[in-house]
């Protein structure tokens, strides 16, 4: 391009100058043609008619000499030489002057009437004719000067002109020369800023290349972030929910069932409260790494927040996501070691199965529910939802709400179990037990609401309210007996439990040696610190700690030696069978052998028949409870003398602000 166009500007110079050039020979030729042109053409007429005088006079002198047809011959050149001046520009010179005229109309005059007589050659009058002509002598003469004069003005006026043209021509040629010249550095120029801009562009495009791909990875880097939990690395809720709505959403997913998994780690917030967050975080992660390599590549696995995991597998079909369920409570249940530490943690799962069409929102719910139904029949179960699962949330929202209400309604109310010797059958306590009438409802097991009153985050009040109420009852008694409270597992997660214990013995004034706490083996599942921290505190102020329904749990005679209870209580499942089975019978030797190994007092639960209280008594059974000694009544029923009446405290004074409050039965 930059070439072409110099060759352009390049021909056009040399096309200028050559112009330029051909106008100036143009003007040279013109100088020398024009020079001669109307001068010589009158000097030639003079010289013409000079010739024909001569001639004549000359035929006058000798008609042999020079014959008339030679005369006539220069007189007809004369003649064409006339017509000349009838023509061109000598016409216009001719034109310009009347005496010019006058002169020519004379001559052509003299010349026709010496015509005439030539052509009657007997009455040619020489001498009058050559007088004729010898008068345009003169005139003749001037006006070839006047010609040659004419000729020399127009000359110089024309070249005078074309100088003119040719000075505008040269300075227009020089203009433009010096207008290609510019046009050239400008176009020079313009390349040279093209160029830089050019290279600017390029270099603002590959930054703008660079900030677009920088942009493109911190946004993947976003869009990771935003859709992955940043311990586990596992898809977080957001990437779930859209995974979920993708795959129901996806024409025939009725076709290609999926089942949804929803995981709730069992003792997770144990570990975590008592390990610390380092410990578990790095929980967290062992399990997030299970359960990927539990599933195959095209299940979904996500960490929903907390301990919460959810997972999408395909093959709802046959209760496949049942199966994949019981198999992940298995590894995840595996112990696991962290910094040197063997934990153990269990997981509930819920189970739903997408149904034709079923909404994103509603199989969610599903799992819900059935997570929900998988926690409350207790730690590592798995639970496929059911329709029928609706109408129990409900029932069980209003248990719930019935429940929140009754302390306040004055619906609880303690029942007392009496505890007798073995060897004497005098009570030697009673067991405070929970009771709820509902009016509608009736009597409600404390099997049913305790569980849901642990789930629900009523236990804390309800066992408090238990607590001060079966001390304050103790306080009435005028025998010193003991009063057995149960203390759910629950109730160990609340770092105020000790100081609400202190509180109600505080209260009531009673003797903390009177008081016993009846904790299950659950509560040492984990033996974590601040348990064992309680319970040793408990013991150093002088309450007893017996260990309730023995043999049913997780029961593990090592975690005995964890903590040195005063008392075993032999579940009523061995009791029942004491008396007719053998292996029963074994069980129950071993127990009472082994709790006198380790120094406890043993309490044998169930006790209905004579039978069975006979054999216990042989096999060295410490103390007896069970509906052969009475069943749990409430404190009017007990028929025990007392020291004051109820509603005074131990100091005779008020009763304490719980135990008065008008919910106590
Ligand atoms: P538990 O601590 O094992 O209480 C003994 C249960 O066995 C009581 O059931 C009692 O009525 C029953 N029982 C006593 N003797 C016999 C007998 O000879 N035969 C039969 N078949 N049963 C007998 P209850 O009162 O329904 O309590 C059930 C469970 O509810 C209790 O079991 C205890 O775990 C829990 N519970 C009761 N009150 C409280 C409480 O105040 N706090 C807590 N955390 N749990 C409580
Ligand atoms: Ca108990
Ligand atoms: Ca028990």
């Amino acid at each position: 391009m930059k070439r072409l166009l110099a060759i352009i500007v390049c021909c056009f110079i040399l096309a200028t100058g050559y112009i330029a050039y051909v106008i100036a020979e143009r003007q040279a030729a013109l100088q020398k043609v024009a020079r001669y042109n109307e001068a010589w053409t009158v000097s030639q007429t003079l010289a013409e008619f000079m010739r024909l005088e001569h001639r004549l006079a000359s035929h006058g002198l000798d008609p042999a000499m020079v014959d008339l047809e030679e005369v006539r011959l220069r007189l007809d050149f004369m003649f064409s030489r006339l017509d000349t001046f009838e023509q061109g520009t000598l016409r216009e010179f001719i034109g310009s002057d009347e005496h010019h005229q006058q002169v020519l109309r004379t001559l052509r005059t003299t010349l026709e009437a010496l015509d005439r007589d030539l052509m009657r050659s007997e009455h040619l009058d020489l001498a009058r004719h050559l007088a004729s002509l010898a008068a345009l002598d003169g005139p003749m003469t001037r006006l070839a000067s006047a010609a040659a004069e004419f000729g020399t003005s127009r000359i110089d006026q024309d070249q005078g002109h074309l100088i003119r043209l040719h000075l505008i021509y040269t300075a227009l040629a020089a203009g433009l020369i010096t207008c290609g010249i510019a046009l050239l550095i400008l176009l020079l120029h313009h390349n040279r800023l093209l160029n830089k801009a050019h290279k600017g562009m390029r270099r603002l495009t590959e930054n703008l290349q660079e900030a677009s791909d920088e942009l493109q990875a911190h946004n993947h880097r976003l869009t990771h972030v935003a859709h992955h939990d940043s311990l586990t690395g596992l898809p977080n809720r957001i990437q779930f929910r859209e995974r979920l709505d993708e795959i129901l959403d996806a024409p025939g997913n009725s076709r290609h069932p999926i089942a949804l998994l929803f995981l709730d780690l069992d003792g997770f917030k144990d570990v975590n409260d008592t390990l610390g967050h380092d410990v578990g975080d790095a929980l967290l992660k062992a399990v997030a790494e299970r359960l990927q390599a539990a599933l195959d590549g095209s299940d979904f696995v996500c960490r929903l927040g907390g301990d919460e995991f959810a997972i999408l597998t395909s093959g709802g079909e046959d209760g496949r996501g049942l199966d994949v369920a019981r198999r992940l409570i298995e590894d995840v249940g595996t112990p696991y070691s962290v910094n040197g530490r063997e934990i153990q943690i269990g997981t509930s799962i819920g189970v739903a199965v997408s149904d034709d069409g079923v909404a994103p929102d509603d199989i969610l719910k599903q799992a819900d529910l059935a997570l929900y139904e998988a926690k409350a029949s207790g730690r590592g179960k798995a639970s496929l939802f059911r329709p029928a699962m609706f109408t129990e949330l409900q029932d069980r929202k209003s248990f719930e709400t019935d429940l929140r209400e009754a302390l306040a309604k004055g619906e609880m109310q303690l029942h007392y179990q009496p505890q007798v010797s073995a060897v004497s059958r005098e009570v030697e306590g009673y067991e405070a037990l929970l009771r709820w009438n509902h009016p509608l409802r009736g009597q409600v097991s404390p099997a049913l609401f305790i569980p849901v009153a642990e789930q629900a985050g009523m236990i804390h009040e309800l066992g408090d309210w238990a607590l001060r109420t079966a001390c304050h009852e103790a306080t009435t008694w005028e025998r010193p007996l003991r009063i057995a409270v149960n203390l759910s597992p629950v109730q160990f997660h609340s770092k105020a439990l000790l100081a609400n214990i202190l509180e109600a013995l505080r209260q009531s004034g009673l003797d903390p040696e009177r008081l016993e706490l009846e904790i299950t083996e659950s509560v040492l599942l984990d033996a974590s610190e601040r348990t064992l921290t309680t319970l040793n505190s408990l013991k150093e102020i002088g309450v007893n700690i017996a260990m309730d329904d023995f043999g049913t749990g997780y029961s593990s005679l090592g975690k005995l030696r964890s903590f040195p209870f005063d008392k075993l209580k032999i579940d009523r499942s061995f009791i029942r069978d004491i008396a007719r089975q053998a292996d029963a019978l074994s069980i129950v030797t071993l127990v009472i052998g082994m709790a006198k190994g380790l120094g406890m007092t043993t309490t044998a639960e169930g006790v209905e028949t004579e039978e069975q209280y006979q054999c216990l008594r042989q096999l060295g059974c410490d103390q007896i409870q069970g509906y052969l000694f009475g069943a749990a009544q409430p404190s009017d029923d007990l028929g025990i003398s007392r020291r004051r009446p109820i509603g005074q405290s131990a100091a005779g004074g008020a009763l304490p602000a719980a135990a008065a409050t008008p919910r106590v039965a």
